[in-house]
């Protein structure tokens, strides 16, 4: 049979790209988890994926009851669930104000870390009771939230801390927006978010790959300057962000490229170890990176997991 694989937020970027790459193989029906169904569609349409290779399922990972709903629509779907690829993600760094998920988590972290977090917990158990040969949870990640590289040491700087913004409930109300409990910063706050992604994906590991055979793994697909991720950036960054990219930093790659990045890491072979952070050198040859110190520091992971499983509602 085809492998089943949800990514979250195919409707743009590299989820689509990603989505399309695996529908061209004809070994993958990939189900398209997004917030937009009509976008959704209209994407897979003009992407030339054929109909056969998609489902679209309605997601919206800034509220933890739509989160459940799709587990639950998924499941009576009847298909197995071989791959989960957690892609989507918002990033809002010229936001003035915090904006916040129905829950009331400040948007960037509620979204990017807590949504996944539910999705990836409630669906693990389907994942583990499919018979495909590699099955696998992916998160994306990113090199901005990695303070050992020179991109990650652009400020505000992805920092934690203590984690006590997060353990009171990241709400503006009675805590702070940010996870260390500082004042809000857009940018800093999508950082941060995709560290929570990368210890995540190695706590993940630690618990449940020798037990349930799940590779889980995270990657930086490189720059991909063109996607909808900068929309809310102001214009004259949004037209010299490509080029500065292509020409100065030469860390940019297509969308197209990106996907087939992503894509080798859903199925490729030579891609299943767990508990790795993938990049791609110049020559786009795939390798295992190193991770900042914090988003490869057990303990914090241990701690996020504890203070996330509380505030969606599994503790
Ligand atoms: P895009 O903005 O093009 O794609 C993001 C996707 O996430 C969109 O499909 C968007 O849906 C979806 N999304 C946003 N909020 C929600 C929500 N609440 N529920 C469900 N879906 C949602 O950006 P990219 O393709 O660039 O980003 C994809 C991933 O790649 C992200 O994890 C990002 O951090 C990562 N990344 C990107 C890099 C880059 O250079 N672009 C570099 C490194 C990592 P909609 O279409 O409805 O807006």
């Amino acid at each position: 049979r085809k492998g089943n694989v949800i990514i979250t937020g195919a409707s743009s970027g590299l989820g689509l790209a990603t989505a399309k790459a695996l529908a061209e193989t004809g070994k993958w029906h990939v189900i398209m988890a997004c917030r937009n169904f009509l976008k959704a569609q209209m994407a897979a349409k003009s992407a030339g994926i054929a109909k056969e290779n998609y489902t679209v399922m309605h997601l919206d990972l800034a509220s933890l009851d739509s989160v459940r709903q799709f587990v639950d629509s998924f499941r009576r779907s009847g298909m197995p669930l071989d791959v989960l690829v957690c892609n989507a993600a918002v990033y809002l760094p010229t936001a003035k104000e915090p904006s916040f998920t129905a829950e009331g988590f400040e948007l960037s972290v509620g979204t990017n870390h807590l949504g996944h977090f539910l999705l990836t917990r409630l669906l693990l158990d389907d994942i583990k009771h499919s018979d495909y040969t590699s099955k696998r949870v992916i998160i994306v990640g990113s090199i901005t939230g990695n303070t050992n590289t020179l991109a990650g040491n652009v400020p505000p700087k992805a920092n934690l801390g203590d984690l006590r913004g997060l353990a009171s409930g990241l709400n503006g109300l009675n805590s702070s927006t940010m996870i260390d409990g500082g004042d809000f910063d857009g940018a800093k706050a999508y950082k941060d978010s995709k560290v929570c992604n990368m210890l995540t994906m190695q706590e993940l590991h630690r618990r449940y790959h020798e037990e349930t055979g799940i590779t889980f793994a995270s990657l930086y697909p490189g720059c991909i300057a063109t996607t909808g991720l900068f929309r809310e950036h102001i214009p004259l960054f949004r037209i010299l962000f490509p080029p500065f990219q292509m020409y100065i930093t030469k860390g940019y790659v297509s969308e197209e490229e990106a996907g087939k990045r992503l894509a080798q890491v859903v199925c490729d072979s030579s891609l299943q170890q767990s508990g790795v952070y993938w990049s791609w050198n110049k020559n786009s040859a795939s390798f295992q990176n190193q991770l900042s110190q914090e988003a490869s520091d057990e303990e914090k992971a241990r701690k996020l997991w504890e203070i996330s499983e509380k505030l969606v509602g599994l503790a």
